[in-house]
């Protein structure tokens, strides 16, 4: 999976390259699914929610360009797939996730590959999370139209915010990287996110 859907589309850190190839992807699917879970797609985790495909998970992985110190904030648990790749790289790992049957799941995943840097809570992720704040990347899992305001002030100057956001009828993956110069914003491609469903809705 790493080397023909990843490397071979243009991944190239190192530390996401190991670390997707050390995490066993078929523990975060169903076991009817678990022989699909090598290939390139986003597949169901029930819920109505999916598991990112491989390739998307190693972009926005490589966008945060991790060294290993950092703090990260998840907006979007789903299956914990995500979250155990960053927590084999970043030091610590904080993931909100809203639905509290797919939170409990990616919890028992995680700690069953002990992922002990990871703090994850079953909350709305458009809130952030103050008490943890400043975050040096915050990856948004859903996508939503417009950039939900309260993440802006939880990454400290220097960091990063990864999301996908909904133009019309295209969805595009975007780096917001917080300079002293202001925001300065990158697209990194097209992407197909599930919604990100605000506390309101
Ligand atoms: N990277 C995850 C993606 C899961 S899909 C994986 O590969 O498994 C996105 C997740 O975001 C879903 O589980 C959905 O329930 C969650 N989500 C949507 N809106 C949210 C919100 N406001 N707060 C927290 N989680 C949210």
């Amino acid at each position: 999976m790493v080397e023909d859907y990843v490397a071979a589309r243009g991944i190239h850190d190192p530390l996401v390259l190991r670390a997707m190839e050390k995490v066993p992807r078929h523990l975060f699917v169903d076991e009817a699914l678990r022989e699909r879970a090598y290939g390139d797609y986003a597949l169901p985790i029930g819920e109505k929610q999916t598991i990112s495909q491989p390739y998307v998970i190693a972009l926005t992985t490589q966008a945060l360009e991790l060294d290993g110190g950092e703090r990260i904030l998840e907006i979007g648990t789903g299956s914990g797939y995500q979250t155990a790749i960053l927590a084999r790289i970043a030091e610590h790992v904080y993931s909100l996730e809203k639905i509290p049957q797919l939170a409990r799941r990616a919890r028992r995943v995680l700690d069953l590959l002990g992922c002990y840097n990871v703090a994850t809570r079953i909350l709305d992720g458009t809130y952030g999370w103050r008490e943890e704040a400043p975050f040096d990347g915050i990856l948004v899992s859903a996508v939503s139209a417009s950039i939900p305001e309260k993440l802006l002030d939880q990454v400290r100057d220097g960091g990063k915010i990864i999301l996908p956001l909904e133009e019309g009828e295209s969805q595009h993956l975007v780096c917001l990287h917080k300079t002293d110069a202001g925001w300065k914003r990158e697209t990194l491609g097209p992407c197909r996110f599930v919604p990100l469903v605000h506390a309101s809705s």
